[in-house]
């Protein structure tokens, strides 16, 4: 059985190995048990029951939420040669009926329905007449009445477990903690299933956060334009009027970006939706009312030009990045003004008091993570259970290590400030008085006489907005409640304020200039890529699916790291299975042929210009400057041209006859062994340098 697992995984699929758990998980099924799985976006939780309906007899049941994922979902699986279908309210009378003829006379291997059709009595009969391989419950933690994504429906599919005892299920999540994973278990009757957890972490996502001074519009624009140019993003705002304005900015500035909230008709938001699902590097700037059920592989970044309100909201958004795996951004811009908003929207809200508490915990510790001087991934995975015991090297905190210093006493004069002040007012005018500003209102508020006024000049004013914002995320101060931003001493501030606690702070960054950089999916050749996406484009607008349905970026890269020549090396690249190949191997092939025509030519008049200065009396040395080249890559020209017969050995090698006679001794005398330069080097004793054996090797096989 496994065995017919791993040819489907090969043939159909395209890939040579499971990833973690998905073997066991594919063998539990098949062998009619159950299962749970939790296992991070893009980790390969399709496969785990699209591979054992395969196998095993009859149609697999897919039950999701995300209606409109569906179709895609179907599309996928058809180009894949996969005979698949769905059912839910998107379809009129007829199409549904089709459906379910198809289903009776088994023409379908796999089907996805929205759980409120498939627990109606008619439909529940109607499975019972057509042999069943087993049901998927997907994103299964809306069972969770505790969760955001609470499905009243989801509770009813424990019939199916009344209804089919015989039918293996499993359930799948990517968001479960341990609380919602047991209603998960005990609400879908499945106590006695398998659970297969394997762990959070989203490996090649980057996470990174920087201050706000202001300028964080700039700063988007500049990390799209010089890290993900004409790669698709998603940009989050708090309201409405901020994705408005955020989105025109982009336009502006010549991105393909496009606004998303609920002001916005339902066909504009419809149509903004799917341009982002179907084309290539556009940009969505949206509320968090976008991204439940966008499964789109290729998102290169999430940005936040706000706060979230808690780790799991900013683990959820940024998730939607990389679920293809490839090397993506999540990027935030966060500020005093945020911290301030966030604390005062939570303050004021009519939740009850044991909401609150939870509320603000949450809360602070998102703060927190946005304040660490340590590494970000192992904070986000402690915060959810798991343990990665080194830094992960793939966060700004890991890859620019923070500097922190010693702010007790400047922290001290900044609590003093609001205390003598009588804790009226907001940060500007605290700045103001700590440097000592001599204007009309400290005046009139005799604030010029205080002996906190003028203190401060060891810090500018960003430096000191900076500190309070800080002082205000580790709860030394709060802000006032009624909304004018007057800030408050809080009573841990006391320890501080007596010098019984020292404090150390994260020192400002200044704002990094990010180099130019190519876009982060590793792709070293410009030009082929933009051929082979090129390419993908068109077919995906013949067949009207989105670029990503007919292949991966992962797959295309692996195209371009091969080079394949004809069907069969194709058929090993990652993502190719039986259909594809059959279907777009020719297209792909005849892009890298002409690529690969087009790029010896170019070899060839190298090799020419290399030849004709050689001719005209420069040495190694010189052409190497003139072309600028490394020296290296002109010998390499050189015993090219040697071995064609254009140029004479004794031209370059100054070394006497009888040591290249030497030389070739050796060579012979290694025979195979002297493919490798490195052999032939230490045979001689390391007498000879490289490019000498080089030319001299290549004159032998002077054709
Ligand atoms: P999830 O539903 O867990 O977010 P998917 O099932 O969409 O993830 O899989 C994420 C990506 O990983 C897809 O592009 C999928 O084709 C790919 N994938 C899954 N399993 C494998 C595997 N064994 N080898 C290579 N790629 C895989
Ligand atoms: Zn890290």
């Amino acid at each position: 059985m496994s065995e017919r697992a791993l040819q489907i995984l090969q043939s159909t699929f395209g890939y040579d190995e499971f990833r973690l758990h998905q073997q066991k998980i594919i063998e539990q099924l098949i062998m009619g048990k159950d299962a749970v799985v939790l296992m991070p976006t893009g980790g390969g939780k399709s496969l785990c029951y699209q591979i054992p309906a395969m196998v095993r007899d009859g149609v697999g049941i897919i039950v999701s939420p995300l209606i409109a994922l569906m179709q895609d979902q179907v599309n996928a699986l058809q180009q894949l040669g996969v005979k698949s279908a769905f059912l839910n309210s998107s379809l009129d009378h007829f199409e549904s009926q089709e459906v379910e003829a198809r289903l009776l006379n088994g023409e379908i291997d796999m089907l996805y329905v929205a759980p409120e059709r498939l627990m109606t009595e008619r439909f529940l009969n109607l499975l019972a007449r057509a042999p069943i391989a087993l049901f998927a419950v997907d994103e299964a933690h809306c069972v969770s009445q505790w969760g955001h994504d609470f499905r009243p429906e989801y509770i009813k599919l424990s019939v199916l477990h009344e209804r089919f005892p015989s039918v293996p299920r499993i359930a799948l999540t990517a968001t479960a903690d341990d609380t919602t994973r047991q209603e998960i278990i005990k609400r879908l009757s499945l106590q006695n299933a398998e659970c297969y957890i394997s762990g959070f972490d989203r490996p090649n996502i980057c996470y990174r956060v920087a201050e706000n001074q202001g300028t964080a519009r700039d700063a988007l624009y500049r990390f799209i334009l010089n890290e993900h140019e004409g790669e698709a993003g998603i940009v989050y705002c708090l309201s409405r009027k901020k994705v408005e304005q955020t989105a025109e900015f982009l336009s502006n500035k010549g991105f393909d970006a496009l606004p998303y909230h609920a002001g916005l008709s339902q066909q504009i938001r419809q149509k903004n939706q799917q341009r982002f699902l179907s084309e290539d590097g556009v940009i969505i700037v949206a509320t968090i009312a976008f991204g439940m059920g966008i499964d789109k592989p290729d998102v290169r970044f999430v940005a936040h030009l706000n706060l979230p309100k808690s780790i799991e909201a900013y683990y959820q958004e940024t998730g939607r990045a990389g679920r293809d795996g490839q090397p993506s951004d999540a990027w935030m811009m966060y500020g005093l003004q945020d911290v301030i908003m966030l604390k005062q929207m939570m303050e004021t809200s009519d939740a009850d008091e044991t909401h609150k508490r939870v509320e603000r915990h949450k809360l602070d510790s998102m703060l927190g993570f946005a304040e660490l001087t340590t590494c970000r991934r192992q904070s986000l995975l402690k915060y959810f259970g798991d343990h990665l015991a080194d830094p992960c090297g793939n966060c700004d905190t890991c890859i620019t290590p923070v500097e922190t210093w010693d702010a007790t006493v400047a922290a001290q004069k900044a609590l003093s400030c609001v205390h003598r002040t009588g804790q009226l007012y907001g940060v500007a005018y605290l700045t103001d008085i700590l440097l000592g500003k001599e204007n009309e209102r400290i005046f009139n508020n005799g604030h010029n006489k205080l002996s906190v006024f003028g203190i401060g000049d060891e810090l500018d004013a960003k430096q000191w907005r900076n500190l309070f914002r800080q002082l205000i995320t580790r709860n030394l101060l709060s802000v006032d409640v009624q909304g004018h931003g007057s800030l408050l001493l809080a009573e841990s501030c006391r320890r501080v304020l007596k010098g019984e606690e020292s404090l150390h702070l994260r020192k400002q960054m200044l704002q990094s200039k990010t180099k130019k950089r190519q876009s982060k999916v590793s792709v070293s050749n410009n030009k082929l890529w933009e051929l082979l996406r090129a390419t993908r484009k068109r077919l995906s607008e013949e067949l009207g699916v989105p670029p990503f349905v007919i292949f991966h970026d992962a797959t295309l890269i692996d195209m371009m790291d091969r080079m394949p020549q004809n069907h069969d090396q194709f058929s090993n690249i990652s993502g190719v299975g039986a259909t594809k190949l059959e279907n777009y191997a020719d297209e792909f092939l005849a892009v890298l042929r002409d690529y690969d025509d087009e790029t010896s030519a170019n070899k060839t008049d190298t090799l020419v210009e290399t030849l004709l200065l050689f001719k005209s009396g420069m040495n190694v040395e010189l052409i190497a400057a003139q072309r600028s080249l490394t020296q290296s890559t002109v010998v390499n020209h050189l015993a090219k041209l040697i071995q064609q017969g254009d140029v004479v050995l004794t031209d370059v090698v100054t070394i006497p006859v009888k040591e290249i006679e030497l030389i070739q001794d050796a060579i012979i005398e290694l025979g195979d062994e002297a493919k490798k330069l490195k052999l032939i080097f230490e045979h001689l004793d390391g007498q000879y340098d490289y490019e000498t054996l080089r030319c001299v090797k290549a004159a032998m096989e002077l054709a």
